[in-house]
């Protein structure tokens, strides 16, 4: 079984109380096959439906510029593309830092009328995480690197780095999680 660990980015806005509705503009993922050495990467940007001008808030956030946006494909391409990149036809597993990211997924496959049978067999390494090191509550990827004593390397809130970041804690405990 392979193990997808994945990282999305949405745009957002500084104003919690905002009745705009979130949308996937990143999908960054790091494949590893079980002894968890990695076997590709996936890293696409998503053109959103909804509100195609990114914040200003979420360009500074996620570093994801609007040229980025612009060029890039929508969410049903994309998704598709991501789904042929995991091989959902073999076994496989997503892991997310958090039910963030299967939610977001959900939403999205909704707005375009797409199944999520897909987002089934999925774990969350931050909950995982807090048990396993028996933690009064689940912390960061930050606060897990720092624990594991690794480095956070690229860019904190680009979807690949964190991916790639979330993926060295995975490692790191590789013999730990419940799948
Ligand atoms: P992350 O994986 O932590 O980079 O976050 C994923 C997405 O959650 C981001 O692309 C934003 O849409 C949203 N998000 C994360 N942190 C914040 C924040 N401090 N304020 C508003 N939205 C956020
Ligand atoms: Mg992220």
């Amino acid at each position: 079984m392979n193990y997808i660990i994945l990282d999305l980015e949405a745009t957002c806005w500084e104003d919690k109380s905002t009745r705009m509705q979130n949308e996937i503009i990143e999908i960054g993922a790091v494949k590893l096959d079980e002894q968890g050495h990695q076997i590709d990467e996936f890293c696409e940007f998503i053109k959103p439906k909804l509100n195609q001008q990114l914040s200003e808030f979420c360009k500074k956030l996620t570093t994801i510029t609007q040229t980025d946006i612009d060029r890039a494909d929508t969410y049903d391409v994309v998704v598709e593309a991501f789904k042929d990149w995991i091989d959902i036809d073999e076994p496989y597993l997503l892991c997310s830092w958090g039910v963030y990211d299967k939610k977001q997924f959900e939403k999205d496959c909704n707005l375009y009328g797409l199944d999520t049978d897909w987002l089934y067999y999925h774990i969350s390494l931050k909950h995982q995480y807090a048990d396993i090191k028996g933690l009064e509550r689940p912390i960061g990827m930050g606060g897990a690197l720092r624990k594991e004593g690794l480095k956070l390397e690229g860019t904190h809130h680009r979807g690949i780095d964190d991916a790639r970041n979330i993926a060295k804690i995975f490692k790191a405990n590789l013999t730990e999680w419940e799948v």
